[in-house]
């Protein structure tokens, strides 16, 4: 510990004095993450239906301290997060849904492999900085790193993340969030695949319909044309419990389907329609029609 504090002491303040309090033969709960990654690209970031969310639980190897534990993990946005951790945030994301906000995870749980892939990149400075494998909270299970850079999260998040139990515990970096609370238990009481209970869960982000769409409407992914159902505010695999319904409309004209919010000018008439759960449906106007902008044009 005493040999990062050169490190540490120029990137925070704050930091400094935890440190000093403590002193280099102790630690402190949740200190050894301080520095240690970068936000992902935003081409790491798996937005709308296909970042599936799957609440079944798997074991995995976990450290914490330097020393590994057995860690239980779920799938949250297509990617692994402990899953009491996973239940507060998925709670806490549909009450930002409901806010018009869409939370999406990031970076949740890391193997050893992928920690010490991260440090070795630091190392030879091809990286951020990253904590030694072992040491960094995003492996003990407690930290997510969050879309901060999104329209409306990080102020959302700071005015109602601890609300939820979830802390920013890294001054430089607006994107990490921790929850070292209870597992609430999954959101709602329903398992993965089941019709979300009438009026409860939240809302989703449709990447395919570019906005937020209510539990229970099922959308037909633009990107790999399998079915999601917002179900608690999370994508979830499946054609569930639909009470609205985005498919792929069939183009004559193109002679193939095309995804919902496409827009194509029929050979037929020569008018231009949008793909819409109703079907294909006119007037498109100025590039828009009933679902907003469209998505492709295909002119004739
Ligand atoms: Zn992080």
């Amino acid at each position: 510990m005493c040999r990062e504090l050169g490190v540490r002491m120029k990137r925070s303040l704050i930091i400094i004095l935890g440190l000093a309090v403590a002193g280099c033969a102790g630690g402190i709960e949740g200190s050894e993450d301080e520095g240690h990654d970068h936000e992902p690209p935003s081409e790491d970031i798996v937005y709308g239906e296909n970042a599936v969310t799957d609440l079944t639980p798997h074991s995995a190897t976990g450290y914490k301290s330097g020393t590994a534990f057995s860690i239980q993990v779920v799938t949250v946005d297509g990617k692994q997060v402990q899953v009491g951790t996973a239940h507060q945030f998925l709670r806490m994301r549909a009450e930002a849904a409901r806010a018009g906000v869409s939370i999406i995870v990031v970076s949740g749980f890391r193997t050893n492999a992928k920690q010490a892939e991260l440090y070795r990149a630091y190392l030879n400075g091809t990286g951020n900085l990253a904590a030694r494998p072992g040491y960094s909270n995003h492996q003990s299970g407690h930290a997510l790193d969050l879309n901060a850079s999104a329209s409306g999260v990080l102020s959302w998040l700071n005015n109602n993340g601890a609300r939820w139990g979830f802390k920013r515990t890294v001054p430089s970096e607006n994107w990490h969030w921790e929850y070292w609370g209870a597992d609430p238990g999954p959101p709602g009481g329903s398992a993965p695949g089941m019709t979300p209970a009438p009026g409860g869960g939240g809302a989703c982000n449709s990447a395919t319909l570019a906005r937020m769409v209510n539990d229970g409407t099922c959308v037909q992914s633009a990107s790999d044309k399998a079915w999601y159902h917002c179900d608690s505010g999370s994508w979830v695999a499946g054609k569930t419990g639909c009470t609205a319904s985005y498919g792929w409309c069939s183009s004559a004209t193109l002679g193939r389907d095309v995804a919902p919010r496409t827009c194509v000018q029929a050979r037929s008439d020569r008018i231009w329609y949008q793909c819409t759960s109703a079907g294909w449906e006119s007037p498109v106007s100025s590039g828009a029609g009933k679902l907003g902008t469209c998505s492709s044009m295909y002119e004739l």
